[in-house]
Formats: C-alpha cells, structure tokens, sequence
C-alpha cells in the first residue's frame, strides 16, 4: 500500500496498472484478428511483441490519461493455440478481459504479488517476479505438450504473458483460469503443501474476513480429514499424481493446492437465519455487505451458467462426474461434493498453484540451513521429487479420506 491508501506495484498505482494493460491486451487480441489459423511452429514461443501506447494515441493505438508506456505480449501465437484448446474464443477472452474494469484481490502471498480478478469471474491475472516470467517462457513448450494430451487437470492453465513497462519498471503479468468462483460463498480456504515448518496463517492473515490457511490449520480445522466417495477419491488422486509427475519433470517445487470449501449445510443455516432477520425486519442489509454485492447481478449469471474455460471446473478437472442434483435445490455447480468429520456436505473448488519455481531457479534465493533441517528435505538433486512425493502422501492420507464403504447408501442419497 503506498501513499494515500493507494495499492501500489513497484510505486505505480494499481489502479493505472488495471487500466493499461487492459488497453495492452485489447489491443493485442484485436492485431491477432488478421493473424490466420495456422499450426504452431516452434519460433511462436518465442516471439514478443512491444507496442507504444502514447497519450496523444497513435495509428494502432488510442490515447488515454494514463502515463505513456509500452506493452509487450509474449508468444501470442502460441497463448492464442492455447487458449483455443480450453475452448476460449477471441470474443470472449477480449470481453472478459477488457469490457468491464479487473477486481483487486488481496494476496495472503509473501512474494507482493497482486492479483486482479475479472469481473466476470473466469480469469486471474497476477503479477510475476522477472525470473517467473522467463521460467514460463522457457516451460511453455513442454507444459503445453502436457496439457494438449491431457486438458482434464489440475495444473494451471496459462492464457497470456504479459510485460506493461513504464518510467523504466517492469510489471510482468501472467492470465490464468480462476479457481475460486466468487459468487460461491468459501466458508473456508486451504493453500496445502505437505509441509509442517511455517504452515500457519498468520495473525493479521486470520483476521481477514476470507483467510487462506495452510497446512498446520488444515490439520487443526479437519483433524480426521475431508471425505470423498471413492471413486471420487481415486479420480482426484490420480489427478494430482499424473500432474505432479509433470511438475517433477520440469523440476518444479513449492507450489501449492488450493482448497476453498462450500459448506452447504452452513450455507442453508445463513440463508434460514437471513430469512429470519428479513421476516422481523431487522435487516439493516448492512451485515452481509460483501454477499448482497454479489448475489445481484452475477449471481444468476455464473452460479449454474457453464464456465467459459472448458474442463476448468474442480469436477471436470479431475474427470469425475457429479450425479444429478435436484432441480429445486439451488446448488452451485462444478465442485466436487464431500463431507467433513461432522457428516455435514461440502463442496471443493480446488487446483494446483504458484508453479512458476523450478528448483534451479530457487537454490539461488534465500535458502538456510533452518529450513531445509526442519522441512526434512536434503540439498539434492532429488528435492523436486522429494516434495512431489510428501505433496502427494499429505493429500492421499491426511487432507482427503475415502468414505468407509459401509457408509456409502446413506451418504449418497443425500448428495
Ligand atoms: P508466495 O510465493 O508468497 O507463496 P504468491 O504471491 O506467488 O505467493 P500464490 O501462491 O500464487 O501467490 O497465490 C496466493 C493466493 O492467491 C492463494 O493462496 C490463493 O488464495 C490466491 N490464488 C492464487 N491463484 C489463484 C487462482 N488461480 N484462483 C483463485 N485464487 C488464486
Ligand atoms: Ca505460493
Ligand atoms: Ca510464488
């Protein structure tokens, strides 16, 4: 926060950030439109391209109030490529992007990124540190030749790369699928690693209304973990062992599964109690502030709308299918149905997360001896496997459960 309140990157206001790169990608996507369909060719990853954006306009651009600068847009033949595999039309990605101004989300994150929403809720766009950025262009080759086998995952979805730079800073910017649909309320927020050293949200974090908690939280909140029906289980399992392998092949480390959990029968209460309070009339509409902003408009429109990145919901993404909800039952769709310990319903909107390390490119920073003494792992070539696999141990055993069979007729009636 800089001075006067104002969200700041690098001392430039966020909200002059939101602005000019929201002209930079329009008119990105828009020179794309004389570009002709064509199969990719190596060289696409690695193209850039920079445009002037000066106040008077120019030709190919129009003129604005912000401070001058100049957008660079990486391989956007490639990222068009990809963006058309998860079914995203031109149109649509300008018009998300571009028609309405971004969301400023606040970042539970140590890096200082920022992270701006669109407001129709289907992508992120975060800022990246200058070696993220390179690490992506260098991953998008091989990554994509993961996704383009097998588009049902949970790794993140990359839709663009982006440099907006002004009085010589960098502001590096990468398009993602958002995981978390904000019409849906999350009664709680997971970001899990398998690990136990420094997994705990911290004070000023836990005071947020929505915090991300971490591991040592999880394990506090859901002593006996989540449950899922068991082929739902396995289905999410073998999701994250397949993308973890490619992770590990890329020797990627330290990202991070986010969990934002739907409590159904939590949410029927608030809805009972809201009731109450507008039967009385003592709705004073201020309380719930932050869900009246959303249930208006939006919330007809994305609650059971289908979302525009195909295979992106959490059920679709680990290839599972939902059985038939009741029609009356306003349920929102896409997560993935489970229960907690109390045997209360709950859905999962989860995905894998902040994959832009590679183990090469983090050796380098801060590492002490503290840490990798309390984190158990050695100084080896073998840490990027040694975290895919405590990942993997941490969400097969203690975060996810299968539901003792014995139990299934009566779960499943409910669901
Ligand atoms: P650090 O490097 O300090 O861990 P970061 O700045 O790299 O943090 P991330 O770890 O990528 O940030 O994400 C921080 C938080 O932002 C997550 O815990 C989550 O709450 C939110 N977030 C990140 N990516 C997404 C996404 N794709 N959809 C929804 N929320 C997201
Ligand atoms: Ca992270
Ligand atoms: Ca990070």
């Amino acid at each position: 926060v800089g001075e006067g309140g104002e969200i700041t990157y690098k001392k430039i206001q966020s909200s002059q950030i939101m602005g000019s790169i929201q002209l930079g990608i329009q008119h990105a996507i828009g020179g794309l439109a004389s570009k002709p369909e064509r199969d990719l060719l190596m060289q696409d990853f690695m193209t850039v391209e920079t445009t002037n954006f000066p106040h008077e306009g120019s030709n190919h651009t129009p003129a604005h109030h912000y401070s001058e600068f100049k957008f660079k847009t990486y391989a956007p033949i490639a990222f068009r490529y990809f963006r058309d595999l998860f079914g995203i039309q031109p149109d649509d990605f300008l018009m998300s992007m571009c028609s309405a101004p971004l969301r400023e989300l606040s970042n539970p994150g140590a890096s200082g990124s920022i992270f701006y929403l669109t407001n129709d809720d289907e992508f992120i766009i975060k800022t990246v540190q200058h070696k993220e950025g390179e690490f992506l262009q260098k991953l998008l080759p091989g990554y994509y030749l993961n996704l383009d086998q097998n588009p049902r995952t949970l790794l993140p979805k990359f839709f663009g790369l982006y440099c907006y730079q002004c009085n010589s800073k960098n502001v590096r910017l990468v398009a993602m699928n958002n995981l978390l649909p904000s019409s849906i309320k999350m009664h709680q927020k997971y970001d899990l690693k398998g690990s136990t050293y420094k997994r705990k949200a911290s004070k000023t974090e836990r005071q947020k209304t929505s915090p991300t908690y971490k591991d040592l939280d999880f394990m506090e909140h859901h002593n006996e973990g989540i449950f899922l029906e068991a082929d739902t289980y396995t289905a999410l399992i073998k999701t994250m062992q397949r993308d973890c392998r490619v992770l590990e092949s890329f020797k990627i480390m330290d990202y991070s599964l986010l969990v934002g959990i739907h409590n159904l029968d939590d949410a029927q209460r608030e809805k009972n109690e809201a009731r109450k309070l507008t039967e009385s009339g003592q709705s004073d509409g201020e309380d719930n502030e932050g869900e009246t902003k959303r249930t208006g408009l939006n919330r007809t429109r994305s609650i059971n709308r289908q979302r525009l990145v195909a295979h992106s919901t959490a059920m679709e993404s680990i290839q599972a299918e939902s059985e038939p909800i009741d029609e009356e039952e306003d349920v929102p769709s896409g997560g993935i149905p489970a229960r907690n310990a109390r045997g209360e319903r709950l859905l999962l909107f989860l995905g894998i997360i902040d994959i832009l390390q590679s183990y090469r490119l983090r050796k380098k920073l801060e590492h002490t001896w503290k840490s990798m003494i309390h984190d158990g792992d050695t100084v080896s070539v073998h840490r990027p496997s040694f975290y895919a696999q405590r990942f993997l141990d941490f969400m097969a055993k203690t975060v996810f459960k299968k539901i003792p069979s014995l139990d299934l007729p009566e779960i499943k009636g409910n669901h």
